[in-house]
């Protein structure tokens, strides 16, 4: 594509789900925003691809945030944008010990299930009490909130003019889940394993480590309204990228950056074969385990020290299966499936498989008869580096593992014939989406890390700016979106003070 220019004011690297939403919300509000992305398609994480007529989704499958005071609901009011999209209920089956756990959206239909499965009934009303009036506040405080953490004094203020009727949730970022349930009265074990593996899909910790301010929203989850996109997560992006570039955005694709640098006040952004572009701002998108290889000097250093802060992040083993479509006429999209350290191999590294389902009669993604499986489990991306380990071996290993666990414990499965099956490691993944090292899905929530030590949007150094699953809040779409409009934000108000002076 060519374009007019190559002077911008805002370059966003990276089209994930946090640039894009940056990039559109700026791009609305009349600035001249280019979108760089290294792959063919966008929406990183929460993308699909296409193969032999089947639509795959990347990585994400579950989506949630378009109810009040959540992410994609601000997002498609402030760039005036329909995501198309089904509300589907219930929003996921937990199959744990020969249990099947269904976790209904209403919350009094979803407590007395829980009660139902793990007993200690006031113990656990009480418990998912307090998880949905956290979760509310988190919601609605994170978004008015925009500059949080605070990196200056004036947003120390502003933290403070908002509404202190919700303080008290505050000491809640000091006790992990583990700690609140146990002290409200919940002993039964096997409530626990649920909690840790519920935990892993969207804080990517367990109840030990996560904080419960945290906890709370990511528990609540199935609580929130859950929908489908037709077509795979793609048609989301796509919709939102069409916007961008009605709003006068330009996209390119296949053009990575290779390194970005300030001169003379402004950023020149290296990237593609030879080119060069220049903005006042830049976003970053990529992770920032990414940053240190494309900068130099003090930003460089930057980068690096913000990375070894935050050294353990996960990787995921994906399989995308398609099969025939026998499965029950009434069963969930999404299904957590536990499973016990016995029936592990390496590369396995979470207690269960995530499975989701392509809607039954969503053509775009499956002919007639079929339907499209997404698999996923935590993997340490570690091992699979390892220049020792022999690849193919591994990678075929936990392929026929999960296809054993799928045919014991997912309905049908095993009488369903598999058409064609693909599958991804963190090695493969870092070759997709540009990922260090493979790490998917964000930094995990740990108590040891305060809410003030996230890497804030705003970096030290003027101009240039972040967003996305590695800097706060950002976890799973709403978080990075969310992400994308904090940093919308912050670049608004910096951009405005440049013209004044
Ligand atoms: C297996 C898996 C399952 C998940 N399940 C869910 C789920 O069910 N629900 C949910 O909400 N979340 C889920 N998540 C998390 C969610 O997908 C991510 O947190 C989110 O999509 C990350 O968005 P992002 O914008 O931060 O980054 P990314 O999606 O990683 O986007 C970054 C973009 O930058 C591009 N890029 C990288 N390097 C360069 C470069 N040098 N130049 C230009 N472009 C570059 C990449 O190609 C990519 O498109 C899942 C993640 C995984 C991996």
């Amino acid at each position: 594509m060519n374009i007019k220019s190559q002077n911008f004011d805002i370059i966003v690297a990276g089209a994930g789900m946090g640039g894009l939403s940056a990039a559109t919300i700026l791009a609305k509000k009349g600035y001249s925003v280019l979108l760089l992305e290294a792959s063919h398609l966008a929406g990183g994480c929460s993308s699909s691809y296409y193969r032999k007529g089947y639509i795959f989704e990347s990585g994400a499958t579950t989506l949630i945030g378009f109810d009040e005071h959540q992410p994609l609901n601000e997002l498609e009011k402030l760039v005036d944008l329909q995501i198309p999209k089904e509300p589907i209920t219930p929003p996921m089956k937990v199959h744990l010990n020969g249990k099947q756990i269904t976790r209904w959206k209403d919350k009094n239909r979803w407590v007395r299930e829980v009660i139902r499965h793990f007993g200690e009934e006031k113990e656990q009303e009480q418990f998912w009490e307090l998880i949905f009036q956290i979760s509310d506040v988190v919601w609605k405080a994170a978004l008015q909130n925009k500059t949080f953490p605070p990196k200056k004094l004036s947003e120390w203020f502003h933290l403070f003019r908002n509404d202190l009727s919700d303080v008290w949730i505050l000491p809640y970022a000091f006790n992990s889940v583990k700690q609140t349930a146990s002290e409200i009265g919940i002993s039964n074990p096997e409530f626990y394993r649920f909690l840790d593996e519920q935990l892993m899909i969207t804080a990517q910790a367990y109840s030990e480590e996560t904080p419960f301010l945290f906890g709370a929203p990511a528990l609540s989850y199935t609580n929130s309204t859950n929908y489908y996109v037709p077509g795979g997560l793609i048609e989301m992006v796509k919709v939102l990228l069409s916007r961008f570039e009605d709003l006068g955005g330009v996209f390119l694709n296949r053009e990575a950056v290779q390194s970005i640098e300030k001169r003379n006040g402004s950023y020149h952004v290296y990237a593609g074969k030879d080119n060069t572009y220049r903005a006042n701002v830049v976003i970053s998108n990529l992770p920032v385990w990414n940053m240190a290889d494309l900068t130099q000097g003090k930003i460089a250093n930057y980068f690096s020290g913000e990375s070894k802060k935050y050294d353990k992040a996960w990787g995921a083993f994906t399989m995308g299966i398609v099969t025939d479509d026998i499965y029950p006429e009434v069963m969930p999209i999404h299904h957590q499936i536990h499973i016990s350290p016995e029936e592990k191999v390496m590369g396995m590294d979470s207690d269960s498989l995530f499975v989701s389902f392509s809607k039954r009669g969503d053509r775009a993604r499956a002919k007639n008869g079929n339907r499209v499986l997404s698999v996923s489990t935590h993997s340490s991306p570690e091992p699979w580096f390892d220049p020792t380990l022999d690849y193919n071996k591994a990678k075929h290993a936990v392929e026929e593992q999960i296809k054993e666990i799928l045919k014991d414990k997912l309905p049908r499965f095993s009488q369903a014939g598999i058409k064609l099956l693909f599958s991804s490691t963190p090695v493969s993944w870092s070759k997709w989406v540009y990922r260090k090292k493979g790490r998917v899905g964000g930094i995990p929530q740990n108590m040891s890390r305060s809410l003030l030590d996230w890497t804030p949007a705003e970096t030290p150094f003027e101009g240039l700016f972040l967003c996305g699953d590695t800097v706060f809040p950002g976890q799973g779409i709403p978080g990075v979106t969310l992400s994308g409009i904090n940093v919308s934000y912050r670049v608004d108000k910096y951009l405005k003070n440049l013209r004044q002076n």
